[in-house]
């Protein structure tokens, strides 16, 4: 039996399973040298490797039609000659072979002027991966396959992880990396599954199937659990479900405090699916819908009329109020089928809204299909890391100018939709006079707000610690922002992590918050709080 504690938990819960520890797989190349006469030897494990990947594509593309383009590829003249070429002329082994040709293909692909092309490019690195995969026999763990109730441990999971875990099976997540704010606690918070993050050499510990018993509320871990220990997790288990049960009481009652203001309870959601299983939460609407689960999940950038579908579908099933964040891609999430330039210090990259304001076919699109969609609810427009009101004056352009084709093509939208912003960045709180005047409401955004006052990564275990949201600095910001927005009659909500935490409700009231949006899994407990 092996206990660990952390000090700061992810996402509230107790958990227990058997581990399903997921590996990262070495795509590394082998380098061995290839004689004269092991060359054909070379050029036959090629020819076996691609009718073997070419198998496994046809299977999936019965599955699904998006893998036909990868049938394509993988049998593509250039492709094969290259490799062959190499090994043949460049006597390099089949794995070096494979490696150097995609790189170069890959290549000539993300040059293209055609787009569709262009973004080919991470199909042919997805063949190359499948290549190698076949070429050093290794097998690789699909998250989308777990179909028992597992904890998941790991190394540390990316958004393009987590989306693909099913909550129904994933019981617990165990993370070495990651602090209580990145975006893998985030996911697991928004489907109540418990999660610990930054729990240092978990994974020494662990082989696949080893009961693994953990509390995220005390913080603590125990792997292979004598009987009495495991009796205890299963005792505390039990009152956490009573526990969930005394507070969803305060479900049907109106979220008014003491003094009787009116306060307003939303969540935040990555997808359409979040929202249903939240409906029957009493809850004033979606404060936070981050899209840019919507450009993770999918192969290609999503159309105008894949993003109008799914903002269309949100606002009918939560009529009360849908704001829509736009694309918050870069820091740590990427998109599978774009290439974005390594950076130093990506949290201080290209992200958010500068993305989005310097690639404008790609923030039209979005805007386009958010204001379609408006139509059919109460859907409000909200702008990430935003630093100067000139470039909320460039976005707010941006929607009037789409605003203004749909008139043209006679399209229906809600001529009166709100333009807010995501409060996060210390410009943001140090002009937030200025941007009041501005923006029509104010999200404070404390997860990056947080990281950007202290100078602390929230995604650094070293610095966890530091990594702290009720730091006088972040309580004097998150007053000036209320402050602020008050003075312009605005809206002030809070969608970052503290607004779900039951020890920072009193303080935030005291301040005037007016609407707190957090992960669905809270809702009951701030609830409650709010109530007294
Ligand atoms: C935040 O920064 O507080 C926030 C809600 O945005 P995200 O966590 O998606 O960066
Ligand atoms: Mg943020």
């Amino acid at each position: 039996m092996i206990k660990i504690k952390v000090e700061k938990t992810a996402s509230r819960g107790i958990a227990i399973a058997p581990a399903y520890v997921y590996r990262e797989v070495d795509l590394t190349p082998d380098h061995y040298p290839v004689a004269e006469e092991k060359i054909p030897q070379e050029e036959k494990k090629f020819t076996d490797i691609k009718q073997a990947v070419l198998a496994d594509l046809e299977q999936l593309s019965q599955e699904n039609p998006i893998f036909a383009a990868h049938i394509a590829i993988a049998d593509d003249y250039t492709l094969q000659e290259g490799i062959i070429g190499r090994i043949k002329s460049g006597k390099k082994n089949v794995q070096q072979a494979i490696c150097e040709t995609v790189e170069e293909v890959a290549e000539i692909f993300g040059q293209m002027e055609d787009e569709y092309m262009r973004e080919r490019k991470a199909d042919v690195l997805d063949i190359g991966k499948r290549f190698l995969i076949k070429c050093k026999n290794i097998t690789v763990q699909d998250l989308a396959a777990i179909c028992e109730p597992v904890i998941v441990v790991a190394k540390d999971l990316f958004p393009s992880d987590t989306v693909k875990m099913n909550p129904e099976f994933v019981k617990g997540i165990i993370t070495e990396e990651g602090g209580v704010t990145s975006h893998v606690s985030i996911m697991a918070k928004n489907y109540g599954i418990p999660a610990l993050t930054g729990v240092a050499n978990v994974l020494g510990n662990l082989e696949d199937g080893k009961t693994v018993c953990m509390d995220a509320e005390d913080g603590t871990i125990v792997i292979e659990p004598e009987e009495a220990v495991l009796e205890d997790y299963r005792k505390r288990q039990e009152e956490d479900r009573k526990e969930q049960e005394e507070v969803k009481k305060y479900r049907s009652m109106e979220t008014v405090t003491p003094a009787g203001k009116r306060i307003y309870l939303c969540i935040n959601v990555g997808n359409t699916e979040e929202i249903r299983l939240a409906l029957d939460k009493n809850i004033d609407g979606i404060g936070l819908f981050r899209t840019e689960f919507l450009y993770m999940e999918n192969s290609h950038f999503p159309t105008e009329e894949e993003q109008f579908a799914v903002y269309k579908e949100a606002a009918k099933l939560c009529p009360q109020e849908v704001t829509i964040r736009t694309l918050d891609i870069g820091g740590d999430k990427s998109l599978p089928y774009y290439e974005f330039e390594p950076e130093e210090n990506p949290f201080l990259g290209w992200r958010a809204i500068r993305i989005s304001l310097d690639m404008p076919d790609l923030f039209r699109t979005q805007l386009r299909a958010i204001l379609r969609a408006s139509a059919f609810g109460h859907i409000r427009i909200m702008f990430p890391m935003m630093i100067s009101v000139e470039e909320l004056q460039s976005a707010k352009e941006m929607v009037e100018t789409c605003k203004e084709e749909l008139r043209r093509e006679q399209i229906a939208f809600d001529e009166n939709i709100e333009t807010g912003m995501m409060m996060e960045t210390p410009a943001s709180v140090l002009l937030a006079e200025e941007f009041a005047k501005e923006a029509d409401f104010f999200s404070i955004g404390t997860n990056d707000l947080t990281q950007y006052i202290l100078a602390v990564d929230r995604g650094n275990k070293k610095i966890a610690s530091r990594y702290d949201s009720f730091h006088p600095a972040v309580m004097k910001a998150i007053a000036e922002i209320i402050r602020a927005g008050h003075k312009y009659n605005r809206k002030v909500g809070m969608c970052g992590e503290l607004a779900g935490d039951v020890n920072a409700v009193p303080k935030l009231l005291e301040l005037g918050l007016d609407e707190f949006s957090m992960s669905a899994g809270n809702v009951d407990y701030v609830r409650k709080t709010i109530i007294g």
